[in-house]
């Protein structure tokens, strides 16, 4: 047996049961996709069924205002990806295109290139790879002996791993497998020692004789601009608005949205930056202001 299809007998026998690795439809992955963006599986899946109870295709996302998208997602964070993905909705709709090539998804407001190839891979079994931080990891150790590999790793990795697609007839589940891999014994610290793939994994030697040194970050920590001296990054801040409003659809005063957000809030010193945080909120569609008050977007 090669070495793909040994991760993928593995991954038959140990992989996670998920529901949008059940389906070929690229609305209900690119949906998965998106709500995994920066979130964990645990946290997704809830919402991703009431999701599709609610929007069940492109269609039914294109016709829904801000507002309900907002709502749906509230509690996922990064409130703007449901806004972006009913953008796509409309976009395919109102151009009456079906994407199915990782080229024909590129272009598409809010895909990214491992988005585009996710979608591809599974929703049309095109043979591209999606590099995203697991399988960018796995596939790193794995074909090329990285410990510790980095986004300048991705042209090699991009290359090896179609290599290795081709081993295979279910090359289509073989991120899929990197995923669980990497969530099983490829972690930061890997487990070397209980992976399936030990015998040939280029990296393993490395590890397995104590021949690492452990970097104390191996991605980048994410730039987030801290307002005024706040506490918190502004994307806290944006949340909490979009949380209360979720519960208040009557909407809420300026006034009030201080103390509700931060517990120092004071009117005098941190009004401005309140009121740059709305503006920021009312460019991004998630609110609208109407005189005093505040409300979820109703377009
Ligand atoms: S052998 Fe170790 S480094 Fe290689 S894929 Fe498995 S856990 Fe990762």
């Amino acid at each position: 047996m090669n070495d793909a299809n040994h991760l993928l007998s593995w991954y038959k026998r140990h992989g996670r049961h998920l529901p949008w690795r059940n389906t070929r439809d690229p609305y209900r992955i690119l949906v998965s996709e998106i709500m995994l963006q920066q979130t964990q599986v645990s946290r997704v899946l809830d919402f991703y069924r009431a999701w599709l109870k609610q929007f069940p295709n492109w269609k039914v996302l294109a016709e829904a205002k801000n507002a309900e998208v907002i709502r749906a997602w509230s509690g996922l964070g990064y409130n703007r990806r449901a806004r972006m993905l009913r953008d796509i909705a409309r976009t395919i709709i109102t151009t009456n295109t079906r994407p199915k090539t990782a080229a024909e998804w590129l272009p598409l407001k809010g895909i990214g290139p491992y988005t585009a190839n996710a979608i591809a891979c599974f929703a049309f079994h095109e043979m591209v790879f999606p590099i995203d931080t697991n399988t960018r990891r796995v596939a790193g150790r794995l074909l090329l002996g990285r410990a510790f590999p980095t986004m300048k790793d991705d042209e090699r990795i991009q290359k090896k791993a179609s290599t290795w697609q081709k081993q295979s007839a279910q090359f289509y589940d073989i991120p899929q497998a990197m995923f669980d891999l990497a969530n099983a014994a490829c972690t930061k610290v890997p487990d070397c020692k209980t992976c399936p793939m030990r015998s040939t994994c280029k990296a393993a030697p490395k590890f397995l004789k104590g021949h690492v040194r452990i970097p104390k970050r191996t991605t980048p920590a994410p730039k987030e601009r801290l307002y005024e001296g706040k506490r918190y990054p502004d994307r806290i801040y944006r949340g909490r608005i979009v949380k209360i409003l979720h519960e208040q659809p009557k909407g809420i005063s300026i006034k009030q949205v201080g103390t509700f957000i931060d517990k120092t809030f004071n009117k005098n010193l941190d009004i401005v930056w309140l009121k740059n945080m709305l503006q920021r909120l009312k460019k991004d569609d998630l609110i609208s202001v109407e005189k005093d008050s505040i409300f979820l977007s109703k377009r």
